[in-house]
């Protein structure tokens, strides 16, 4: 998903703290607050409105986060959506097929579906199955005891009119410039139950599935996978039908419908394929060239495009964009930047389309590699806002994609941790994006070796692809392919709210400079590289003092700050 764009404006105001003017005898270190600026702050920030993270859960967040026994039973493998849209009523209505495999001997297994949405019947065969609802959630119940290690399908029939809500809508009925029906879905925060009956959660996945829309004639349906054909259904209906080959997350199944008309490209065997209203086919044809590069350059870090048999597609849609699973949403207005804005504002973000460039950057973070919880979204964000960066450094070289992922600095706040609380579905604050990234250039700079790193990278991916992980998953490949535990520093960075602080106290008389880290994590211990620009020296600074000979003087000092994202305090 894209960053808000709200962000930047809200950010600005808390990052102007002036420079301390410290006395000697040392300064008190400050108070763990680091914003990003390499000067430490002179008065504490203004405390903000409360955060929407900070509200306690209800009950139905944690009836739809907790992974608990009644999901913990059973493992997706399946799923056909075969559903009928009828833009008059405004209304869907059909079937979900579930086929899973129980893990467990169990009566009771549980799905989601807005409680605005019918049930209409649920079916084990030819026996129609008694349920519960609890807010958004429905408890299937069987007459007999599933037996662990068998599979088996229900077919859940459902109706209704799914209710326009969150960001970009979940599911809306609108209509285009030229007045035809356009009809998409993009739930990520609220869950794909707020369209279709799903176990809606984020650590298990079905291999495959199939999605079959029918839809009045004259429109295009554009779902995620292959198409796979439509049928006439001789009633001023057409069923198209498209086939996802790979686990997909619920919420990057996407129904895109409406006038579209169709372009093709390719890049090698990789089929490209493009749809647009007619009034933007050609700057469709003109922007959407930035595919193939975008997709050589994600080859080139991390290996071949991950849903090749399903194909990658760009769709059109009226809202900025979402990074459904080989069926990427655009809405970017056909223009570089970000709705036509400098998105980091150092020029960069003009010379591509971010929305090409971001969310098709989740086919690896996000789609490919998926978090196991939102808790760990900053897999889906933090890397693929990464990943934009390493577009840069392929495109325009390593100094500019420098520029690039300190520029996020200034949309950074540093008030709570980017990992939130697990099992009451609590997606993370924006600094997953833009501190997520800029750790991983400080982590780049941890390593201290080009080639390390981007063997490193590469590996993360092909090794995490297809499944859903988290962070202490990713921690531990880490930590075993560089042969040293970095735990400390993604706890700081992922698990703390504030920045470490490196301190320095000079000593001019006696050549000497104390130094530390100071920072929650007792165990911090991370190389920085200090000196003038151009001749850094690396330390090894932990949380101890050390004490070094130096020339460097406090007024000389400076810290490679474009490298690792810290406080700076002397
Ligand atoms: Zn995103």
């Amino acid at each position: 998903m894209c960053p808000s764009r709200i962000l930047a404006a809200l950010t600005v105001s808390i990052l102007l703290a002036a420079p301390g003017h410290a006395q000697t005898p040392p300064p008190a270190p400050p108070p763990l607050a680091g914003r990003g600026q390499s000067t430490p702050p002179s008065a504490p920030a203004a405390p903000g409105p409360p955060l929407p993270t900070q509200k306690p859960p209800t009950r139905a967040d944690i009836l739809r986060g907790e992974y608990g026994r009644y999901r913990a039973n059973n493992d997706l493998l399946f799923y056909h959506l075969d559903v009928r849209v009828d833009p008059e009523k405004k209304s869907i209505a059909g079937k979900n097929t579930i086929r899973f495999r129980m893990l467990e001997d169990d009566t009771r297994i549980q799905l989601d579906l807005y409680a605005n949405l019918a049930v209409d019947r649920i079916m084990l065969g030819g026996t129609p199955l008694k349920y519960e609802r609890d807010l958004n959630t429905v408890y299937v119940d069987f007459p007999r005891t599933l037996k662990a290690g068998k599979e088996y399908a229900i077919d859940f029939y459902y109706s209704g009119m799914p209710k326009k809500q969150g960001r970009f809508g979940g599911m809306v009925y609108d209509k285009d410039p030229d007045g035809h029906d356009w009809i998409f879905t993009a739930c990520e925060d609220e869950g794909a139950a707020v369209w279709w009956p799903n176990k809606d959660q984020w650590r298990d996945e079905v291999e495959r599935m199939e999605i079959s829309v029918a839809i009045p004639n004259g429109l295009v349906d554009v779902s995620n996978g292959k198409f796979a054909g439509k049928t006439d259904l001789g009633d001023g209906y057409t069923r198209w039908d498209w086939l996802v080959q790979y686990p997909i997350n619920n919420y990057d199944v996407s129904l895109n419908i409406g006038n579209y008309v169709h372009f093709a490209d390719s890049l090698g065997d990789l089929p490209l394929d493009f749809f647009v209203t007619p009034g933007n086919l050609e700057g469709a044809k003109r922007q959407f060239a930035q595919a193939r590069p975008m997709l050589e350059a994600y080859e080139h870090y991390f290996g071949e495009y991950p849903f090749k048999k399903d194909g990658y597609k760009l769709i059109e849609v009226p809202y900025s964009g979402m990074e459904h699973q080989s069926a990427v949403t655009y809405g970017n207005r056909f223009a570089n930047g970000y709705l036509e804005r400098d998105w980091t504002g150092v020029g960069t973000s003009l010379k591509f389309d971010f929305i090409i460039i971001h969310e098709s950057g989740h086919e690896w973070f996000g789609n490919a590699v998926s978090a196991a919880d939102v808790s760990d979204m900053w897999i889906h964000e933090g890397w693929t806002t990464y990943l934009e960066a390493l577009y840069v450094e392929h495109q325009f070289g390593h100094d500019e994609a420098l520029r690039y992922v300190n520029a996020y600095k200034s949309k950074v706040r540093n008030r709570e941790p980017i990992i939130t609380q697990r099992g009451i579905h609590r997606s993370p604050s924006q600094d997953m994006y833009f501190k997520g990234a800029l750790f991983l250039n400080t982590l780049r700079s941890v390593v201290d070796d080009d080639a390390r790193w981007w063997t490193l990278i590469r590996d993360v991916f092909q090794h995490f692809k297809y499944q859903n992980i988290l962070t202490e998953d990713l921690v531990r490949y880490v930590n075993a392919q560089l042969g040293q535990d970095l735990t400390p520093l993604f706890d700081q960075y992922l698990r703390r709210a504030d920045l470490p602080v490196f301190e320095m106290a000079f000593d001019e008389t006696e050549g000497t400079m104390a130094y530390r880290w100071r920072a929650d994590e007792r165990a911090f211990a991370m190389p920085i590289k200090i000196g003038t620009a151009g001749r850094w020296q690396t330390l090894r600074p932990t949380t101890d003092w050390q004490i070094m000979k130096t020339t460097l003087t406090k007024g000389t000092v400076a810290v490679a700050t474009d490298l690792y994202y810290v406080t700076v305090f002397k």
